[in-house]
């Protein structure tokens, strides 16, 4: 287990103690993740000849399984190494917080000025999930890593399959209570309806997988 960066931390108790209460904004957060990295492929691909991708097949794809209550964001993009998960992961990101402040519809709380601060981006997903797992596989790299949390202490990371570059962000749901329904995320409707509110504008098809038991 490796111990979370104190100002993670204080982002994370945020999130998971939800003084943040527009929760249903992780996923727009994990879509936006998984659309950067796919540019970041594609931009790569632009400037070097030894990568080759089919444009047409770069997508971000939502899934879910109502019975182990969790919901996937997955993406064909760059990937990450062991390397890049412990340094993308277990620590905060920057470059979120900027594109946050420019958002009128939470400029004006101050909440988002709490999380302004700090950027909000991938922690977000601990606002509804009880634990995330990041499997990914760096483009160019034929080994896969796994990053595990439960949002608290700290993490692990372990090596792990998966057959192509990209990564798949695995979040177990938090138990529905009387005030938060986390259930209700777990349908197609629901998140087909917080895609088209908050993830409208992202450039490559967004799928959604049901798996019918
Ligand atoms: P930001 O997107 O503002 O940089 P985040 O907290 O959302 O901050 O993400 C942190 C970092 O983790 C990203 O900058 C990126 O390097 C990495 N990351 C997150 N999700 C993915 C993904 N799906 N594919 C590749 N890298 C990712
Ligand atoms: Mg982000």
């Amino acid at each position: 287990m490796r111990k979370f960066k104190t100002e993670s931390k204080k982002l994370l108790d945020l999130m998971i103690n939800s003084i943040y209460t527009n929760r249903e904004i992780f996923l727009r957060e994990l879509i936006s993740n998984a659309s950067d990295a796919v540019d970041k492929l594609y931009f790569k691909s632009l400037t070097d000849d030894a990568v080759v991708i089919d444009r047409s097949e770069l997508a971000i794809e939502v899934s879910f399984d109502k019975e182990a209550r969790t919901i996937t964001v997955s993406d064909n993009g760059i990937g990450m190494t062991a390397d890049e998960l412990e340094k993308f992961l277990g620590t905060i990101a920057h470059s979120g917080s900027e594109q946050f402040k420019g958002d009128p519809e939470v400029a004006a709380s101050t909440e988002a000025d709490i999380i302004g601060q700090f950027g909000v981006g991938f922690y977000s997903s601990f606002m509804v999930a009880k634990s995330v797992r990041v499997v990914s596989r760096a483009y160019g790299s034929d080994e896969a890593s796994c990053w595990s949390s439960n949002g608290i202490e700290g993490y692990t990371i372990s090596p792990a399959e998966r057959a192509t570059h990209g990564t798949d962000v695995i979040m177990t749901l938090k138990d529905s209570t009387e005030e938060e329904d986390y259930d209700a995320y777990l349908s197609e409707w629901g998140l087909k309806d917080l895609i088209r509110r908050y993830s409208n504008y992202v450039r490559y098809p967004i799928k959604m997988t049901v798996t019918k038991r």
